[in-house]
């Protein structure tokens, strides 16, 4: 494939993309100290605008090119009515400042929205401001925080995590001046009770756990780890990252966790965009909702139940604060209130079973060729290794060969507790046929990592860009386009 050269490159002197209107106020030099530099644009048609940026759109792999299987994202398809709604002058178009009394509708959909988490969680009160599940965690931390400071009980320290969580998890405790106690996993991929038992007492906030786990797998003692939490006076912090295997099947309020996060982008459809907005409400037990971050939106009926309601922002009693401006990302609040009206109860009950169904037949059609630690029926994704019998192949040379068959790689070397890890979820959004075609080349994959080892290693071989040096893409990040010569330009 042809390499797409900077825009700087194509640029011509005196070439320009558009007409300026005429103006219709006097010209004026911009005084020199106003302006640090020449801008140093560069001067391109429009025609060359437009080839540029399609071309660079198509270097992209997304969902809505193909198959995404990343492990814990929960890649489904994001389907084209959440952008209509979003779109809707009504919702794009009002300003977070303006009176509640001109925006009943946004208030409405943000209302309803609270509810149906509500019931789809098990939860008495739910927060619609964190951007993002790690959001959610740190706000969920400080809720729990808060608990046990007005129970007038200081001596709660230690936020308990099993090593097969996910690296928010500790990095949220962390920075909510908790230390983390890592809870080793059973043979099984369960926590291991007797270290639970053995870290239960007065210093535990509570426990974080993603169920199913991060390996896709239910925790089978999940009444007993509740019990054991709630006996030391801890509370049960739910990571609901993997909330799609269990959306109309079980609350999670239900089986004992008091907080949770929802990560809409996960979940309910809305875009993961690239680095763009993402949403993680939180869901809280009775005893927890007067420390939601404030304001929340409530119903009133001024004229009578059968009348028009008055949506307004009321503020929690006892509420850690705000946690974001305004009201969180509200586009992603209509596109996940867009997703529930679509489906309803049975459709989002169907999802899940569909995902669930997807990742267990993706599990057994791969198992004889990628060893699965832990093999036993899994949830809505599973966790398989890339290591092969006579083979140097590692999961990172399976991930980078998947390219050149046009799938995006599983998750790679997470959880950390499964060596060479390919973490697998492939959602409930794809057919049986892409399923199948994922199937065949993964398993043509494991055949030519044991016959021609070096088609791996030196995979991919059909992108634009072939293999990164990871290490120097991270230290060394390029965030924006400049022309080689910018500065020289500029202050010429
Ligand atoms: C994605 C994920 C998170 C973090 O959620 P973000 O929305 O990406 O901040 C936390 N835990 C697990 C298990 C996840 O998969």
């Amino acid at each position: 494939m042809n390499q797409v050269p900077l825009i700087y490159e194509i640029s011509s002197p005196g070439r320009c993309g558009v007409t300026m209107p005429q103006s219709d106020v006097p010209e004026t030099e911009v005084p020199a100290e106003l302006r640090r530099t020449k801008l140093g644009l560069p001067e391109v048609s429009q025609i060359d605008v437009v080839r540029h940026y399609l071309r660079l759109s198509q270097l992209n792999y997304s969902i809505d090119t193909g198959f995404y299987p990343l492990g814990s994202c929960t890649m489904k398809f994001n389907p084209k009515i959440n952008e209509d709604a979003a779109r809707l002058p009504g919702y794009a178009f009002t300003h977070p400042l303006q009176d509640p009394l001109t925006v009943q509708g946004n208030l409405a959909i943000m209302f309803h929205l609270q509810e149906w988490l509500k019931e789809i969680g098990g939860f008495a009160g739910v927060t619609l401001q964190p951007a993002a599940g790690a959001h959610g965690e740190f706000t969920g931390i400080l809720i729990m925080r808060k608990y046990h400071l007005e129970r007038g009980d200081t001596k709660r320290k230690v936020i308990l995590i099993p090593d097969s969580a996910h690296g928010t998890n500790p990095a949220s405790s962390a920075m909510s001046g908790f230390i983390v106690k890592q809870l080793p996993s059973d043979d099984r991929g369960n926590i291991d009770l007797n270290a639970l038992r053995a870290a239960c007492d007065d210093t535990v906030v509570g426990l974080m756990l993603t169920n199913p786990n991060t390996l896709g797998l239910f925790e089978e003692h999940l009444e007993e780890v509740v019990n054991l939490v709630h006996g030391c006076g801890g509370l049960m912090y739910g990571d609901g990252a993997n909330l799609n295997a269990l959306v109309g099947i079980a609350r999670p309020g239900d089986l004992g966790f008091d907080v949770m996060h929802f990560n809409l982008h996960k979940t309910f459809s809305t875009p993961h965009g690239g680095g763009g907005p993402g949403s993680g409400p939180v869901g809280v037990s009775e005893e927890l909702v007067d420390f939601l971050p404030g304001p929340i939106v409530a119903v009133t009926f001024p004229d009578g139940e059968d009348e028009t309601p008055l949506y307004l922002f009321a503020e929690p009693k006892k509420s850690i604060g705000r946690v974001k401006s305004f009201n969180g990302n509200f586009g992603m609040l209509v596109r996940t209130y867009t997703y529930l009206r679509v489906h309803g109860p049975d459709g989002l009950q169907a999802n899940s079973m569909y995902a669930v169904l997807n990742a267990n037949y993706l599990r057994v059609k791969l198992n004889d060729k990628y060893p699965v630690p832990y093999d036993r029926i899994c949830m809505h994704e599973f966790v398989c290794q890339g290591k092969f019998a006579g083979s140097d192949v590692r999961a990172l040379d399976v991930s980078k060969r998947l390219m050149d068959y046009n799938f995006h790689p599983p998750t790679n070397y997470f959880p950390l507790i499964v060596p060479e890890a390919l973490m697998i979820e492939p959602t409930e959004t794809e057919s049986k046929e892409t399923l199948d075609q994922f199937i065949d080349a993964m398993r043509k994959i494991a055949d030519e990592a044991v016959k021609e080892p070096e088609l791996l290693h030196s995979a991919p071989h059909n992108t634009p860009i072939k293999r990164l040096d990871e290490v120097k893409a991270a230290k060394e990040l390029v965030l924006c386009c400049m022309p080689r010569d910018f500065e020289e330009k500029a202050l010429a």
